[in-house]
């Protein structure tokens, strides 16, 4: 069946908080690639993408971030994160089991990732925690540095895949950052918020999402929206 609703995923502290395994993997790759100490505090990380973090992190030393130092970091990183991920407290946020299994049981509705992550680092966090074969494709930092490209780039698979253009009414961008908000609205898609990342509700609704929920452990509330 073609789908009518295409639901499209964030994520760190959406569904799944990574247990600092992604932070110490960043500070590893910056010892190894950089040579520097880093202070992820003074790099505001938080919803942007693997590609923009490790060109901000090489930059803040004052180091040249051409293309082959990007791409040693983001290998660095990667490599760091595989280490770090069987080792840390990853667990699944609150209701995201739930709201997936019921949404995969509905042909009508299709669920894809919308992340910054790249690939490699999206497949490493959700397969320990058995999520991975929730989505069949995303949008992913592979794609671009800039989040709102992937937004466009995540719908462009999906209206290939099922050869239709979505009502973008249906077309539902789910994260906890300022950033999934904007990167939603620049596609015109609906913006579901949620308070279980670093952002509070006050502050992600200075950015006017659509939907703004406390988290997704009020399952009733976002399948309503959704379905
Ligand atoms: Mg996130």
């Amino acid at each position: 069946m073609i789908p009518e609703t295409l639901v499209l995923w964030d994520i760190d502290r959406t569904l799944v908080w990574n247990g600092g395994a992604g932070e110490r993997a960043l500070v590893t790759a910056a010892e190894e690639i950089c040579n520097e100490k880093l202070d992820l505090s003074k790099i505001p990380y938080s919803g942007r993408t693997d590609r923009w973090i490790a060109k901000a992190i090489i930059e803040f030393f004052g180091q040249e971030a051409d293309q082959e130092k990007q791409i040693a970091f983001q290998n660095s990183y990667l490599d760091n994160l595989e280490k770090e991920m069987p080792n840390s407290n990853a667990y699944i946020l609150g209701g995201v089991k739930e709201v997936l299994d019921t949404l995969a049981q509905d042909e009508k509705i299709c669920q894809a990732l919308l992340t910054g992550n790249l690939v490699r680092g999206a497949k490493l966090k959700l397969d320990q925690l058995g999520l991975w074969s929730y989505f069949d494709f995303g949008g992913f930092a592979d794609a671009s540095p800039n989040r709102n490209d992937l937004s466009a780039h995540a719908l462009a698979l999906a209206e290939e895949r099922f050869n239709k253009k979505f009502d973008l009414e249906r077309v539902f961008v789910i994260g906890d950052t300022p950033y999934d908000i904007e990167c939603g609205k620049v596609i015109g898609a609906q913006a579901i918020a949620v308070a279980t990342g670093c952002h509070s509700m006050e502050v992600l609704a200075e950015h006017k999402p659509h939907f703004l929920l406390e988290s997704l452990q009020d399952t009733k509330r976002f399948l309503k929206i959704v379905s």
